[in-house]
């Protein structure tokens, strides 16, 4: 089975929380400007926002990136 996960690019993220605004239960960025992804799996139930808050970003960090799982 494939499945697709959060990958963040910490070379661009800026820790403004973009992500953070749109997804909240997803996305944290800590006091100190470090975004935390609770739960990198993408799944049906949580999809529309996932990608709402991958096209939101404001830096191109977020994408998503398929792997094959037993
Ligand atoms: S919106 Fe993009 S740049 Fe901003 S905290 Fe989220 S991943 Fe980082």
């Amino acid at each position: 089975m494939t499945t697709q996960r959060i990958v963040v690019d910490r070379n661009r993220c800026t820790g403004i929380g973009i992500c953070e605004s749109i997804f909240p239960e997803r996305f944290e960025v800590d006091d100190d400007g470090t975004l935390i992804v609770h739960d990198t799996v993408v799944t049906a139930e949580n999809r529309a926002g996932v990608e709402d808050a991958v096209q939101a970003c404001p830096a191109a960090a977020l994408s998503l990136a398929s792997r094959d799982e037993e």
